[in-house]
């Protein structure tokens, strides 16, 4: 399917392209990626494009947001595919930048001569105290490069809303709180998680699975099934369903990092689920098939 697409890289470009679609009168969604574009991804740039009229989609494979030894180097990246994808769900354009053109020449350098992103070396915004749990505490620099590069990519674009999935259900906690202390004024949208139809949620890093690991990764959709029927059939005890979906992930076999059900807005761990509204609390994954670290949530309502 043909389609409009413009295909951009370099900061200047993005802000003549948006100055035009603003002067249309047109409001501009952001939709901020890794690439590797999949279904989840197009879903949100389709709930963009019901609020605004020019969706732009980032693809980084962001160097800050990576501890060393994490897949930085490996994260697949597939431009070529995710132009063609992106342009078959209606975004206006893509904006595809190298590190140099994000982070200067100088990072660069850095990285070269260190084999890692020195955040450190730069002027950057730090994430709340909410991105020391769960993802923070088992990858304590990743939130920082999050809140650093979803800040350069507002303030390149300058967008009035931007999507994010709540597959990323912490990012999403710890984004809107960075726009709300920083009164960044652009709206957050938080979308739902898309599923393949056996119910693993879609993620780039599923394509590091074959067909074997990938059953074992049904481990954790399945646990999040589990914790949410224990908890309609009236179990409060946050303990018992943790040690369930630990059993069900372990029996996988796959290795929990955490398994847990915590406050849907503060993010904190639930002791109890007594007089707790379902929608209001959050079963939360992360765990590794072999090498593949994968993570996923499910509301209790
Ligand atoms: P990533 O490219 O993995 O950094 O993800 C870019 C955005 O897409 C983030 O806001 C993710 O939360 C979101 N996303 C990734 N996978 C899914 C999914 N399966 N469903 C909904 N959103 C997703």
């Amino acid at each position: 399917m043909a389609s409009g697409l413009v295909l951009l890289t370099t900061k200047r470009e993005v802000a003549k392209f948006v100055d035009a679609a603003r002067a249309r009168g047109e409001r501009i969604g952001l939709v901020p990626t890794m690439g590797a574009i999949h279904s989840g991804h197009q879903s949100l740039v389709a709930r963009a494009l019901e609020s605004a009229q020019t969706v732009v989609v980032s693809v980084f494979v962001n160097p800050t947001q990576f501890a060393p030894g994490e897949d930085y180097d490996a994260y697949p990246r597939t431009l070529d595919d995710d132009v063609r994808l992106l342009g078959e769900v209606g975004a206006a354009a893509v904006f595809a930048p190298s590190v140099a053109e994000m982070y200067g020449e100088r990072m660069v350098e850095l990285m070269r001569r260190t084999g890692r992103a020195p955040i450190e070396s730069m002027c950057h915004p730090v994430a709340g105290s909410a991105a020391k749990l769960w993802e923070g505490a088992k990858r304590p620099t990743h939130f920082d490069g999050v809140v650093t590069v979803v800040n350069k990519l507002f303030n390149i674009v300058d967008p009035d809303l931007a999507c994010f999935g709540e597959k990323d259900f912490q990012q999403l906690a710890v984004i809107r709180q960075m726009v709300c202390d920083m009164d960044m004024g652009i709206e957050i949208i938080g979308c739902p998680i898309a599923r393949d139809p056996d119910g693993l949620a879609i993620s780039s890093r599923n394509r590091y699975m074959d067909e074997f690991q990938r059953a074992r990764a049904l481990s954790l959709s399945a646990a999040l099934g589990r914790a949410r029927e224990m908890f309609v059939q009236g179990c409060t005890d946050t303990a018992a369903i943790s040690s369930e979906m630990r059993s069900i992930i372990t029996a996988a076999p796959a290795e929990v990092d955490y398994a847990e059900i915590i406050d849907a807005a503060t993010l904190e761990p639930l002791e109890s689920l007594e007089g707790i509204d379902g929608a209001d609390a959050r079963a939360i994954i992360a765990a590794r098939v072999d090498t593949t670290r994968l993570i996923d949530n499910a509301s209790l309502g």
